[in-house]
C-alpha cells in the first residue's frame, strides 16, 4: 500500500492531473507484475504491449501502466497496438513468460458513465473537474480488490527476441545532425543523409 501511494504521487507529477484512469493503470500494472513475480523494469527486463490507442477516453490508463512497470517510450520496451481496448500484455524477458490483464467490461462501462467522464465528454479538461467528483473515484480505485475490476489471464510462454541498442551515429551530410546509422539513407546525389533530408518516408 505504501508502494502504491508512492507510485500514485510520482505518477501524478508525471501524468499532470488527477483522474481515475491513471490509477487504474497503476493497479493493473502492479497486478500483472505480481502475477509474474517481477520487479519494476530498471532497463528492459519487462516489455509491454498495450492495446490502448489514442483519441479515446481513459487513454491515461497507459501512463499508470508505464509508471508501475517501468516500461517506457524512452527505453522502447513498450508498444501501443491501437486496438482501443483497455488491456495489455506484460512480458518478463528473463523467463519468457507473459500475462494479459484487462479491465472487466462491466466495471469499465460503469466508469465511462461516471460524472467525471460526463464532464470530460462535455469538454471540461480533467484538471478543472471538481475534486468532489474526482477524489472519490480515485480513492475507490486505489483500494478496490483486483477481482472486482481486473481480468488477469493465465501465464503464457512467449518467444523473447533480444537485441542490443545501436550505439553508432554519423552526421547527415546535408543537415549535419547526428543520426543513428540504421536510419541514414543514400540520397540520389550519393550523399548519406537523415530521413527528413532524404525525402523518403522511412
Ligand atoms: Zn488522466
Ligand atoms: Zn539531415
Amino acid at each position: 500500500m505504501a508502494a502504491l501511494q508512492e507510485l500514485f504521487e510520482t505518477g501524478m507529477k508525471f501524468h499532470g492531473h488527477k483522474c481515475p484512469a491513471m490509477p487504474m493503470g497503476l493497479r493493473a500494472g502492479l497486478a500483472a507484475m505480481n502475477t509474474l513475480g517481477v520487479e519494476r523494469a530498471r532497463d528492459k527486463e519487462l516489455v509491454m504491449k498495450s492495446e490502448t490507442g489514442k483519441g479515446h477516453a481513459a487513454g491515461c490508463f497507459l501512463d499508470g501502466l508505464m509508471m508501475a512497470t517501468g516500461c517506457t517510450y524512452g527505453k522502447s520496451n513498450i508498444q501501443k497496438l491501437y486496438y482501443n481496448k483497455m488491456a495489455f500484455t506484460l512480458i518478463d524477458t528473463k523467463t519468457g513468460r507473459s500475462v494479459r490483464v484487462s479491465l472487466k467490461p462491466d466495471f469499465f462501462e460503469k466508469a465511462l458513465g461516471s460524472p467525471f467522464v460526463q464532464k470530460r465528454k462535455s469538454g471540461v479538461p480533467p484538471q478543472d473537474i471538481e475534486p468532489e467528483l474526482t477524489d472519490p473515484l480515485v480513492n475507490r480505485i486505489l483500494g478496490l480488490p483486483e477481482s472486482e475490476f481486473l481480468d488477469i489471464g493465465e501465464i503464457q510462454e512467449v518467444d523473447v527476441k533480444k537485441g542490443k541498442g545501436l550505439f553508432e551515429a554519423k552526421a547527415c551530410e546535408k543537415c549535419g545532425e547526428l543520426t543513428f546509422v540504421n536510419k541514414l539513407r543514400m540520397g540520389s546525389d550519393g550523399k548519406t543523409v537523415c530521413i527528413p533530408c532524404s525525402g523518403y518516408d522511412e
